[in-house]
């Protein structure tokens, strides 16, 4: 397996998705994630999470919130053997209520720019890396940004040019695999 920087979504992604929770209580890992997680941990990939926080800019909890958050993610998939690269938010929504955060940004996927400052961040272009997501917004950012893409579905095969996958085992396999058994998923191709 080569080695590329993989992106994941949070939310319905890696943990089971609780609609604005900013409570690391009741943050649970999807099953396999662990251990997908750790197969792309110990082929060397850099492994990052890319989230829209809209809770912020709808004033139910504050930005410091997320740092539980993270924290608590990190925990998790620690007890896995899996590091985090980086962990990135947006916090903003253009119809928020907190001044601050109520705002058009470029980074609320399907925006690409968190995927975009990730990268940057992280010292990668954008090209050589996955995002993962079980939402069409997930994968347009991912392919707005340059990134080839798969989208979570149990029930779809194929979503227009992204490669679909049951969940994040199922990802991580195609992840591991040559390009061109997967087909050309790569943005604009
Ligand atoms: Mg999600
Ligand atoms: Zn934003």
């Amino acid at each position: 397996m080569s080695a590329p920087v993989v992106f994941f979504d949070k939310d319905g992604t890696l943990v089971e998705d609780v609609p604005y929770n900013a409570d690391p209580e009741r943050m649970r890992l999807l099953p396999g994630v662990g251990r997908a997680l750790r197969q792309l941990h110990d082929a060397g990939c850099l492994l990052a999470v890319v989230t829209n926080q809209s809770g912020v800019a709808r004033g139910l909890f504050p930005e410091s919130a997320l740092a539980g958050v993270e924290a608590r993610l990190r925990e998790l998939l620690a007890a896995s053997g899996v590091r985090l690269a980086g962990f990135f938010y947006c916090p903003h929504h253009p119809a928020g209520t907190v001044a601050e955060y109520a705002v058009a940004c470029d980074c609320r996927k399907p925006a690409p720019g968190l995927i975009l400052r990730a990268a940057a961040k992280l010292g990668v272009d954008p090209h050589d890396c996955w995002m993962v997501g079980d939402q069409v917004s997930d994968v347009e950012a991912g392919r707005r940004a340059g990134c080839r893409t798969v989208l979570l579905n149990p029930t779809f095969t194929r979503w227009d040019r992204d490669v679909v996958a049951p969940d994040v085992g199922g990802a991580v396999e195609l992840i591991g695999r040559p390009a061109a058994d997967i087909g050309a998923t790569r943005a604009g191709l």
